[in-house]
């Protein structure tokens, strides 16, 4: 593989993931070949401190000390749903502090143990879709490629080691979702290479099916997504069956509406063969009656989706709620009546749930307060409402 094109960390050290066999290679030209898949092997198993990498002679580990960047800090791991749920917080080479989750999911009938890494790829986020919390915290800065697939390893480096043992959940992980904090496709190259580099024989050896990158509509992304020819699922964030709503609850629908949104899906879903899943959070009062899923059913229909329904987590940050059971029951029922494929997804360890539009800023839930963006788009979509009649 590579070369890959991700900017590395600054100061002149060499971001190891972004290196690759050639890189490698280049970099330990005066030793032995077989040094370069040892270090490989070390780096996928989530150990990318060279002092650690104990079948590397003195030397060379002192030389990859100096060149690579310090080795980054599990700040924080805590549980959920009696051990099936598990969220770090890694700090990043340049300081920034992220977190991704790891969800357990044990066998049943019909479907296999899967362990499912979500990551992140920004800090922060830029796109301002007001019932987000971190999307109203703001843009902190993008991550690195070795930020991005850390938050990988790092997991595979605690199922493997032990450290999470649950029965019947195997030591690897089985499973990448780009849903994390950030908007993947707006920090392109980097994405691109985390699924080149998770993909590849040389790297963590993942298939391109058991990945997911979920976007919010960044149709240029999107393009270069499928550019790559790779079976990934595309999960995109809909969150409105027509513009005058999206442009409130996904401000960048303005830039890319549903019509040119659509149509990339529907290439999309044609050059890879994958199926495509639209992600819908449901918020009462908002976009959650039957009305509204019978024009997402008629805006869908056809595409071949799957359409998953999101409750909305309630947070003091957001003046928002998730509708009544009975209603989200409806609001599926009216979907699956048109033909269209549909599921309530049950949140996982809703204190620490990591599903892109579910996210919430520390500052948020620690402040009670109702942030400004969610107010303004809570009282247009209202007003709005009243002016309809
Ligand atoms: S919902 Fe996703 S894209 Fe929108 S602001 Fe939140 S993290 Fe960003």
């Amino acid at each position: 593989m590579l070369p890959l094109h991700s900017p590395g960390p600054s100061g002149g050290q060499i971001d190891p993931y972004a290196l690759g066999r050639e890189g490698l290679g280049a970099l330990l030209s005066d030793q032995p070949s077989y040094r370069v898949e040892q270090i490989q092997r070390w780096l996928v198993r989530g150990v990318d401190d060279p002092a650690d990498m104990t079948d590397q002679p003195a030397a060379v580990r002192e030389r990859l000390v100096e060149l690579f960047p310090r080795a980054p800090r599990l700040l924080r791991h805590t549980t959920a749903d009696g051990g099936l749920t598990h969220k770090v917080l890694l700090e990043c080479a340049s300081g920034e502090a992220v977190e991704s989750v790891l969800m357990l999911y044990p066998a049943r009938e019909g479907s296999a143990a899967r362990a499912t890494v979500c990551i992140s790829t920004q800090a922060g986020c830029a796109m301002g879709c007001p019932f987000c919390a971190t999307g109203q915290a703001g843009f902190r800065g993008q991550l690195g490629l070795g930020d991005v697939v850390r938050q990988v390893t790092v997991m595979q480096r605690l199922l493997a080691t032990g450290r999470i043992d649950v029965p019947g959940i195997g030591d690897h992980v089985t499973n990448v979702v780009f849903m994390g904090m950030g908007e993947p496709l707006a920090n392109l190259a980097v994405t691109v290479d985390a699924v080149r580099w998770l993909h590849d024989p040389d790297g963590f050896n993942l298939s391109a099916r058991s990945m997911t990158v979920s976007t919010v509509g960044l149709v240029p992304g999107i393009r270069r997504l499928q550019s790559l020819a790779l079976p990934i699922t595309l999960a995109v964030s809909l969150h409105a069956p027509n513009d005058a709503l999206r442009d409130d609850l996904v401000p960048v629908n303005r830039q890319h509406p549903l019509r040119e949104l659509l149509a990339a899906c529907r290439r999309y879903r044609e050059a890879t063969g994958r199926r495509l899943t639209f992600e819908y959070v449901l918020i009462d009062g908002i976009n959650a009656d039957v009305g509204h899923a019978r024009q997402l059913a008629d805006l869908v229909r056809g595409l071949g989706a799957h359409v998953n329904l999101i409750p909305m987590n309630p947070t003091p940050a957001v003046p928002w709620k998730a509708p009544s059971g009975n209603a989200q029951h409806a609001f599926r029922a009216t979907l699956q009546q048109s033909g269209v494929s549909a599921t309530i997804r049950r949140n996982r360890g809703t204190e620490i749930d990591a599903a892109c539009g579910q996210l919430y800023a520390d500052y948020a839930v620690a402040s009670g307060k109702t942030l400004p963006a969610a107010r303004g788009a809570a009282d247009r979509l209202l007003a709005g409402r009243r002016g309809n009649g």
